[in-house]
């Protein structure tokens, strides 16, 4: 019974596959599973990949060469982090199309792994990068009607060594290092440009 039910479920999926596929087929490159799925792999074969360790650098030089192939204009912001392990160096990998009008669709992820010993995160900070890796491909191919931002972000996860998952503590503050650092950028990027714009008025 539950058989029949998931042969069901991929039978649609595979026709909404094929619908989108001939639907896109003429304009623009569609969402490819088969290749979000790959980086997903890819970046589970590094390893455990906590903020600074060698397994997020490797993470880290494998986002931003794919980013780069395909064609995106990559930012790579990196900042340092007060943790409880101590001071960590962490980056955010950013990407920011301009589009034809001026609304901004801002897509997130994280990249880091939570510090639990063998802990690979293929269902969290591995699907959200190779989904959005995947995205990347699509939006830096084409000119898009808004701004689109993509944002993978280091050090989302409690920062501890932790034992296993059911030591895992958070806290108000050990943990969204990366979000809270673009966030940041960007309140003090509004303040500067409004500062400017009060200025040129009075001017
Ligand atoms: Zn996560």
């Amino acid at each position: 019974m539950r058989r029949r039910y998931i042969l069901a479920a991929a039978s649609s999926v595979t026709l909404f596959v094929a619908l989108t596929t001939r639907l896109c087929a003429d304009s623009h490159p569609s969402f490819d599973g088969t290749r979000a799925y790959q980086h997903v792999r890819h970046l589970v074969e590094i390893g455990p990949r906590p903020p600074a360790s060698e397994g997020i650098r490797r993470a880290q030089i494998y986002i931003i060469g794919q980013l780069k192939s395909f064609g995106c204009p990559v930012e790579e912001r990196d900042f340092h982090a007060s943790t409880a392990l101590g001071d960590l160096a962490m980056k955010n990998i950013v990407v920011k199309l301009p589009g034809v009008n001026s609304g901004i669709i801002l897509y997130t992820t994280h990249y880091d792994t939570v510090r639990i010993p063998n802990f690979v995160g293929a269902d969290d900070g591995g699907s959200g990068t190779g989904t959005m890796l995947e995205l990347a491909r699509l939006f830096c191919s084409r000119k898009n009607s808004l701004n689109v931002w993509l944002a993978f972000f280091d050090g989302e996860e409690a920062q501890g060594n932790w034992t296993d998952a059911a030591s895992v503590r958070w806290t108000a503050s050990n943990n969204t290092y990366g979000s809270r650092e673009m966030a940041a950028r960007v309140e003090a990027c509004q303040s500067h440009d409004s500062r400017r714009h009060d200025r040129s008025a009075e001017g």
